[in-house]
């Protein structure tokens, strides 16, 4: 028999991982299985960033619940986690007398949402918040925000371990059996894991573990958004996200984000794919970026563009009433102590942690949890350099001489951010795994400098081979030997 916990969460996502976290307040033996090799690297890695307000669905939906629910609270969770958070509001834009209808139906949805503080705006009004937004009228929605995924999920799941859950990565759940005691056998690719608790947090996947836990079988009808990343010379022009108003099936066209780093992003495309999973991104969609784009931010500029990437949607059409399903957390009298996350689709980030207290209700309604009384609720994230005044840099390197050594040139990293990274609890050594720790080649030239240095880094400092050395996943070699 494996090792035996009393709660295993298969997933390593945001909510995985605010699962894990929340979870590792009571006395718990709790491990996270996720397949590839860090957190962040499925749905959750690829999305917008926005803290959403509640506007976009209907009341009385688990998703808008939840996500309001997350949006209130985001203040103290970032300062909780160290998260980087900006409650920069955001518009949605309208232009004409068709787009005005639909627009003021979504401002009364808001109405009843009670989402706080909306109104309706007109175009001198955009303006004065934005000279650089585009509309003949807006709802601008206050209370909307911004933050880093990757830097949010991480923080989830390095709290959840300095709190007691452990993490294991490149263990792909393959199969679930359960015994006449009633506990699960989880067979992964690293070997069994035995518990008395499933937690399924698989994002694209969950369909399959669904399957496996006994629930029903889904079949996920994807929606794939391309998206643009412009650098940070654009960033300077957009002061909060513009939305367009929704189109006539109620679905919200290409929008623009900045990001917390101060980039913009530019999407996503919308694109039904069925089955699949389809991250290829193509000129067609470029093209419609840019044009529906600059419809809404008029500094839209191809000279901005620094790279494209695919978000999929793991959307499951309710049987019902043909609309997309609801978030959904399941138990069921025929699979006790097992708890199936399904179609937790946007806005998944904002509606992490409340999805995660959910999941602990269900778990605290078989049987009485103990409070962990080592519960620690802070983490602190890496010091970045970049964001220090003058006084504060000098400060750094005067306690740490590594802050003195930038590597990445185009965000400003230095040698010390990555050394940090490096010795992350959850124990992540990929080059990708260090650049979602500290922007190193998120810049604008990606990595042209400084991907060399960070892989010298891994050498020096994990002891590693260079040819042991990976991208992001198995198989993804930085070299596979010597040139001469
Ligand atoms: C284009 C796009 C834009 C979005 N924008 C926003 C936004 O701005 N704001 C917002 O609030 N929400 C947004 N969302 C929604 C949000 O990103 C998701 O709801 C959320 O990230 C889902 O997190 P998750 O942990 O459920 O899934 P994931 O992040 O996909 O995590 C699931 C994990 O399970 C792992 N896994 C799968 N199968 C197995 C297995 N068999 N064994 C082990 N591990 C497995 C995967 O590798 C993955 O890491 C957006 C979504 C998309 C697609």
């Amino acid at each position: 028999m494996g090792t035996q916990y009393d709660i295993v969460v298969i997933g390593g996502g945001v909510v995985g991982s605010a699962v894990a976290r929340e979870l590792s307040r009571y006395q718990l033996k709790i491990c996270v299985l996720e397949k590839e090799l860090d957190v962040c690297n499925g749905v959750s890695g690829r999305n917008t960033g926005l803290l959403h307000s509640g506007i976009l669905h209907e009341k009385n939906l688990l998703r808008t619940e939840c996500c309001m629910e997350g949006n209130a609270e985001f203040e103290q969770v970032a300062s909780e986690l160290d998260v980087p958070f900006k409650r920069c509001g955001k518009l949605i834009v309208g232009f004409g007398e068709e787009e005005k209808k639909r627009l003021e139906g979504l401002y009364q949805r808001g109405l009843e949402n009670e989402i706080p503080g909306i109104k309706m705006i007109d175009h001198d009004e955009i303006k004065s918040l934005d000279p650089n937004i585009d509309g003949d009228f807006a709802i601008y929605v206050p209370s909307a925000g911004i933050l880093c995924p990757f830097t949010y999920t991480i923080a989830l799941a390095e709290n959840a371990v300095e709190n007691g859950a452990e993490y294991y990565f490149d263990h792909e759940v393959t199969g679930v059996e359960k015994d006449e005691e009633g506990l699960f056998h989880i067979s992964t690719n690293g070997g069994e894991f035995v518990t008395r608790w499933v937690v399924n947090c698989a994002g694209l996947y969950a369909f399959r573990i669904s399957e496996m836990l006994g629930f029903e079988a889904y079949v996920p009808n994807r929606i794939k958004g391309e998206y643009e990343i412009l650098d940070k010379k654009a960033g300077n022009f957009l002061s909060m996200p513009v939305y367009p108003t929704p189109n006539e099936s109620g679905a919200f066209d290409v929008h623009v984000t900045p990001t917390i780093d101060g980039n913009v992003l530019v999407g996503p495309t919308i694109e039904t794919i069925g089955t699949k999973i389809d991250y290829a991104v193509t000129q067609k969609m470029i093209d419609v970026l840019v044009e529906q784009g600059s419809r809404m931010f008029s500094r839209m500029n191809r000279d901005y563009y620094i790279r494209n990437y695919v978000g999929v949607f793991p959307t499951i059409e309710d049987p019902e009433t043909h609309k997309e399903m609801d978030f959904q957390i399941q138990t069921k009298e025929s699979a006790p102590h097992a708890v199936n996350l399904v179609c937790i689709n946007s806005p998944g980030l904002t509606s992490a942690l409340p999805l995660a207290r959910r999941v602990v209700e269900k778990v605290k309604a078989q049987e009485e949890l103990t409070a962990n009384e080592k519960f620690n609720p802070i983490r602190k994230g890496i010091v970045k350099f970049a964001d220090q005044d003058e006084e504060g840099k000098q400060r750094l390197i005067e306690q740490d001489p590594d802050y003195g050594e930038i590597y990445c040139r185009c965000e400003c990293v230095t040698r010390a951010e990555v050394k940090q990274a490096l010795h992350n609890v959850l124990g992540v050594s990929t080059i990708s795994g260090v650049k979602y720790r500290t922007r190193a080649s998120m810049g604008r030239c990606q990595g042209g400098y400084c991907e060399t240095r960070l892989t010298q880094m891994v050498q020096e400092e994990l002891g590693k081979q260079k040819e042991e050395i990976l991208l992001n996943k198995n198989g993804a070699y930085m070299f596979t030997g010597e040139v001469k």
